[in-house]
């Protein structure tokens, strides 16, 4: 029996480690490799001077983890926050090697992130940080090495600082280095909404698994960034009342539903969400705690946890974040019958369009949006479909359902790969 006592739920390492140790135990692996996938295979942390706007100088430290590599490349977003640091990266990457795993795409898992404060620094200097940042871990990355994505606080034009450093490092346009990028450079139709197309896609399968109606359903979305915003906006186009949206200053409620687009339109015009006139001001505790259909956690680690599980009213959960629900409180969820879909299946989107993105950089060739999200959508279900299917067979929630999944198909990548020499 694992005594779940050793793990500390407020850190993203401890609850990668518990979710893995809870499903290798169902697995019956070979102990030499269940050692070995649950680790990191490479990290790389660096140190880098950023020049500021006023001429002074910052030392900055980055990260790159490659927590697998047996299935393909390695594969991951650069998050840049003041929370990053070289566990929680690690963390992030682990959650990658299960995700892409999930969905069986040819991916490892891999993970960046720069500790900095991107909300107080100027384009300039957020251009600065990346294309250094990309120089001091260009030694690790490459189209068959690793592929970078966007990730908290990082977008497309990131990507393109991405693409344009590292061309310039190794002589000739190199586009497939990473994804998520401009459709200009060789982006992917469908790729921006990805993340939130398919958790609208595995919200569907849950709801069509629990009999519940989405139309006329209720929604709550926390977080505001690119996959909160756009899956508010699928679902609200899709006929759900989205009742609560919130970002990191906090959060509005209207029973009645809310417009995401109006909402975002008064946060661009005022730079402030919670004072949306169309709704009451709620903070972001109390937004988890709404009654709704479905809650989409879409921010950052460790919001559902064993203080606040208890109160969680929502029949479905679809983690868009990665992490936003620790190990301890998915027993309690479990037992107040709370559908989750997991991160490593329900945020797949992205990373599975990214997956497209370079196939199509590859080949040359462009796929239309429809073509993606149709390919998406067959991902998507299949994957859920084989999640659930474990879940019931095993009892188990769909969460170590999902890690069973992923880590019996990296542990016999492992087994038939061996070990060198
Ligand atoms: N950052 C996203 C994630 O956590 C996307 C990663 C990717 O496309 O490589 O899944």
């Amino acid at each position: 029996m694992l005594d779940k006592g050793r793990y500390d739920e407020s850190k993203p390492l401890d609850m990668h480690n518990l979710q893995f140790d809870l499903a290798a135990a169902k697995l019956d692996l070979e102990p030499w490799i269940a050692d070995k996938i649950k680790h990191p295979r490479r990290e790389l942390t660096v140190t880098f001077p950023l020049r500021r706007d006023d001429g002074s100088i910052q030392r900055l430290t980055g990260y790159r983890v490659q927590h697998n590599t047996l299935r393909g490349p390695g594969k991951g977003g650069i998050r840049f926050h003041p929370q990053v640091d070289l566990d929680e990266v690690r963390a992030l990457a682990g959650w990658m090697t299960w995700k892409c795993a999930v969905v069986d795409i040819p991916f490892g898992g891999a993970k960046g992130g720069v500790t900095c404060d991107p909300g107080e620094m100027t384009l300039a200097e957020k251009e600065r940080l990346t294309r250094r940042y990309i120089w001091e871990i260009s030694p690790i990355i490459g189209p068959e090495q690793d592929i970078p994505a966007p990730d908290v606080n990082t977008d497309p034009q990131v990507m393109a600082w991405i693409v344009d450093t590292y061309s310039v490092f190794k002589g000739h346009t190199c586009n497939s280095v990473v994804t998520g990028k401009p459709l200009s450079i060789g982006g992917s139709l469908g790729r921006l909404k990805a993340t939130s197309t398919g958790c609208v896609y595995v919200l569907q399968e849950a709801a069509k698994h629990l009999g519940l109606s989405l139309e006329g359903g209720s929604a709550v979305v926390q977080g505001l960034g690119n996959v909160g915003y756009h899956a508010a906006e699928l679902l609200h186009d899709a006929g759900v009342r989205i009742v609560g949206l919130s970002n990191v200053q906090g959060g509005v409620y209207n029973p009645k539903g809310m417009d995401p687009r109006a909402v975002k339109e008064h946060f661009d015009k005022t730079g402030y969400l919670p004072d949306y006139p169309e709704a009451d001001e709620i903070g972001n505790a109390e937004l988890l705690e709404l009654p709704c259909d479905a809650l989409i956690p879409a921010a950052l680690e460790g919001q559902i946890n064993l203080a606040n599980a208890k109160r969680i009213q929502a029949r479905i959960i679809v983690e868009g974040a990665n992490g936003p629900t620790s190990p301890l409180a998915d027993d309690l969820l479990k037992e107040r019958g709370v559908f989750v879909v997991p991160d490593i299946l329900a945020n797949a989107g992205g990373v599975t369009v990214s997956y497209f993105e370079w196939v199509q950089n590859l080949q040359k060739l462009f796929w239309t949006e429809d073509d993606v999200n149709h390919r998406l959508r067959d991902i998507m279900v299949r994957a859920f479909g084989e999640v659930l299917a474990i879940a019931q067979r095993e009892d188990e929630t769909m969460r170590t359902a999902a890690y069973m999944l992923a880590i019996g198909r990296v542990a016999e990548a492992k087994r038939v790969r061996g070990i060198f020499p």
